[in-house]
């Protein structure tokens, strides 16, 4: 097994458990707000109003705070709220707006485009509302916004229940649930939006609602896919999964043409309980690839049999057969174990990403994978992901969330860490240039793998019909526009 393995144990990462979820985590705020007022910000004043506490620059917890993990946002906020109740969030929109501060919302921090910090912003940081209550027998999850995705996989985990979440662990489940949330269940589960009950929200009126199917259901449909355009969600209800013992883990092949095509059809053809997560890449220093392999370009598939591990064995065969495995970590494994695997990926770095939704990759693109994936110019820092949909995915219908590519077969993407600081210019690039050749086979993209790319993108990510909806929904709940600091949906 690959070292760097971390606690699953909710408990270790101090993880808040909630006895009493039928009680809303807050008080019913929203005539308490204070009356807009437009003169200066003065931060004490909301200061002295919260629960939680407010960091200014020039202290250590202010510096500490403020790091996201895509290092090439080393913002300075005007100030960040870290709050401990909804009833802060209440205080720090409402204080904002009067004294006319941006906002951005901060939850795992892992925006890609890094929304959530700032020059001059207040940051509203959701890290402090931890209470988690899981009820076995009806499969809620109630979480609140500022748990990671690992958090919340491995309490469920002590339940043989799970919510399908992304690949890494260190996500937070806010940002993450907000754009659609794809993961290792995908094809057997669905996305994440696809296991929400209802949301609890702060409004850009400062108000505390719920949406859900039969309360607010404008903004319970805009918030399944629509990002952070709506409101600040204090907590999710879930519907988990029941998942017990997977077949799960990572399987490290060469890179050659025949082993991409190869992985595409056999992912594709795959019963619906296995989903892989595939991640050309220069061969990483672990105990599992031989020394004199680190750093040639390997084809790591990770992957999650959803299912009996004993069944799973027939279904990895074929990933198996493509070539002598350089190392095979596939093993039966509770479910959180499959984000070992992908932890080196949670780690902050700067960072560059682009990527496309697509129907198929024909053999011209499967070409350029590798050549450009195994060429002496790749940046060290490379790495192309590539993910096969299909399943639970695909069977809901396109309009029933503001996550409309429900027929998406593949999603391409480049990772670039900029492992060199003086190479920063060059890996942008070579990745640019890597990605014009590719993105011509976008059907769209996904809107939590973009970066502040410009409106063209943005409508890549929401088709016209879902674009409108939206529309329609921000000018509803956000006619000001005050949560903007996102893949921005303007009011009509
Ligand atoms: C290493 C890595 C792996 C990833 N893997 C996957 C994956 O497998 N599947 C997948 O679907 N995505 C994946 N993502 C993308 C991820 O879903 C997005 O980056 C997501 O926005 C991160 O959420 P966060 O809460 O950590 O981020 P943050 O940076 O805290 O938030 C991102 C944005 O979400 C909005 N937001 C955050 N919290 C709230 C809230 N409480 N209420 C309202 N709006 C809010 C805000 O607009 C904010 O700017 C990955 C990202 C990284 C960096």
């Amino acid at each position: 097994m690959p070292d760097g393995r971390r606690s699953h144990n909710p408990k270790d990462a101090g993880v808040q458990f909630d006895l009493h979820p039928e009680e809303p985590n807050v008080m019913q705020f929203a005539t308490q707000v204070q009356p807009a007022r437009s003169d200066a910000a003065d931060l004490s004043e909301l200061e002295a109003a919260l629960d939680g506490d407010l960091l200014r620059p020039g202290t250590a917890a202010y510096d500490e705070a403020r790091a996201v993990w895509n290092l090439v946002h080393d913002r300075k906020p005007a100030a960040i709220v870290r709050v401990a109740s909804a009833r802060d969030v209440q205080q720090a929109v409402a204080f904002a707006r009067r004294s006319d501060l941006e906002i951005a919302v901060r939850s795992g921090g892992h925006s890609l485009a890094g929304f959530s910090t700032g020059d001059g912003v207040l940051v509203i940081d959701m890290r402090g509302l931890r209470g988690l209550h899981i009820d076995p027998e009806t499969r809620t999850v109630f979480a609140g916004a500022g748990l990671t995705a690992g958090e919340v996989t491995a309490a469920a985990a002590e339940h043989e229940l799970a919510v399908p979440f992304g690949d890494t662990s260190t996500v937070g489940i806010s940002g993450l649930t907000l754009g659609g949330g794809i993961g290792f269940l995908a094809r057997k589960h669905g996305l994440a939006i696809d296991h929400v009950r209802s949301f609890e929200v702060v409004t850009a009126d400062a108000e505390l609602v719920t949406a859900s199917a039969t309360e607010n259901a404008d903004l319970y449909w805009a918030l399944r896919g629509g990002g952070g355009n709506f409101g600040i969600v204090t907590r999710f209800e879930y519907d988990a999964v029941s998942l017990g013992e997977t077949l799960s883990g990572a399987l490290v092949l060469p890179l050659t043409t025949d082993v991409v095509r190869g992985l595409l059809e056999a992912a594709d053809a795959a019963p619906e309980e296995l989903t892989t997560i595939t991640f050309i890449m220069g061969a990483p220093p672990a105990p599992f690839i031989p020394e004199e392999l680190v750093g040639t370009p390997v084809v790591m598939i990770t992957l999650v049999w959803a299912g009996d591990p004993a069944a799973g064995q027939e279904a990895v065969a074929p990933f198996r057969a493509l070539a002598t495995p350089i190392a095979d970590l596939v093993m039966p494994m509770p479910y959180p174990g499959i984000y070992q695997f992908t932890d080196d990926g949670g780690v902050p770095a700067p960072n560059m990403t682009r990527s496309i939704f697509a129907r198929d990759l024909d053999e011209a693109a499967i070409e350029t994978i590798v050549a450009r994936m195994s060429s002496p110019e790749t940046p060290a820092g490379a790495i192309t992901q590539l993910r096969t949909f299909g399943g639970a995915m695909a069977r809901v219908p396109a309009g029933a969330t503001a996550f409309a590519h429900r027929d998406a077969k593949t999603m391409f993407s480049i990772f670039t860490i900029h492992v060199a600081p003086e190479k920063i210019a060059d890996d942008a690039a070579w990745t640019e240039a890597y990605f014009a050749q590719i993105a011509p086979a976008a059907t769209g993209v996904y809107v939590n793998f973009l970066e502040a790319e410009g409106e063209a993108r943005v409508r890549q990510a929401y088709p016209a019909e879902t674009l409108r909806r939206l529309v329609e929904a921000k000018a509803t709940w956000d006619p000001d526009n005050v949560f903007r600091r996102n893949q921005n949906i303007r009011p009509a």
